[in-house]
């Protein structure tokens, strides 16, 4: 049936455009808008445009981002370490990714008893190869320790005091979340996974962010404080302050 979904995506596309081939049995190519299976492009960033994080934050291998998104890490996690609750908690998931990395995360868990059938299913969750924010050097994924049972990428991670502390606090530092609850994108609610666009329009490399990111953030926009539940709403949250556009 899954497959019979993006055959049908593909009729739609006009005949001169090539399918692409995602993953082995998973054709499909981008919309007219640019956009393939609802995730905006994105260029990856050179080796050269990165820095590592500060030390400790990444929960396993290295964490790659640029280095202005590096400095308002460091300042975020100096600001959590004055809160007894997330002190130490707040940690890195994942942070940049190659677009043959971000492949290998797309592709490895598509198919019989993985965590997604297709590519169309898959997408809600991850973004494709060369949809991806992770490859810009600007989008991390933070998560938590010690877990207070909720496993890394999931919407419980906003109900989590490092997660609770980043909505009320990340935009402080220059962080707005990618995929608010209910965002018109067709992205699950992913309250681990934040953008770095500068604290103001003015800070050192905020212009660069903000112009690479403009589509997403003028067609949908961050919104940290709706939740996936309303019955467990987060709001409101004293003290939170949303970015300047
Ligand atoms: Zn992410």
């Amino acid at each position: 049936m899954r497959q019979l979904a993006v055959a049908g995506l593909m009729a739609l596309l006009p005949l001169n455009v090539a399918a692409e081939e995602l993953c082995p049995g998973q054709r499909v190519d981008a919309t007219p808008d640019g956009r393939l299976l609802g995730h905006i492009s994105y260029a990856q960033a050179r080796m050269t445009d990165l820095a590592p994080a500060p030390a400790g934050f990444a929960l396993s291998g290295r964490c790659l981002v640029r280095p202005e998104v590096a400095a308002d890490l460091a300042r975020l996690l100096a600001a959590a370490a004055l809160s007894p609750e997330v002190k130490g908690r707040i940690r890195a998931v994942s942070c940049y990714r190659s677009v043959s990395h971000q492949r290998h995360v797309f592709c490895s868990k598509i198919g019989p008893r993985k965590a997604a059938r297709d590519a169309v299913e898959r997408a809600r969750f991850v973004g494709p190869p060369g949809y991806s924010e992770h490859a810009t050097g600007y989008a991390l994924d933070f998560g938590t320790r010690p877990s207070p049972g909720c496993a890394d990428t999931n919407a419980c991670f906003a109900r989590t005091a490092a997660g609770r502390w980043l909505i009320q606090h990340a935009s402080e530092y220059g962080f707005e979340l990618s995929f608010p609850a209910g965002n018109g994108q067709g992205v699950s609610y992913e309250p681990w996974h934040w953008r770095w666009v500068g604290s103001s329009a003015t800070a050192p490399g905020a212009a660069a962010a903000r112009a690479l990111f403009a589509r997403a953030r003028a067609s949908y926009p961050a919104a940290p404080m709706v939740n996936d539940n309303p019955a467990r709403s987060l709001l409101p949250v004293p003290g939170f302050q949303s970015l300047p556009k």
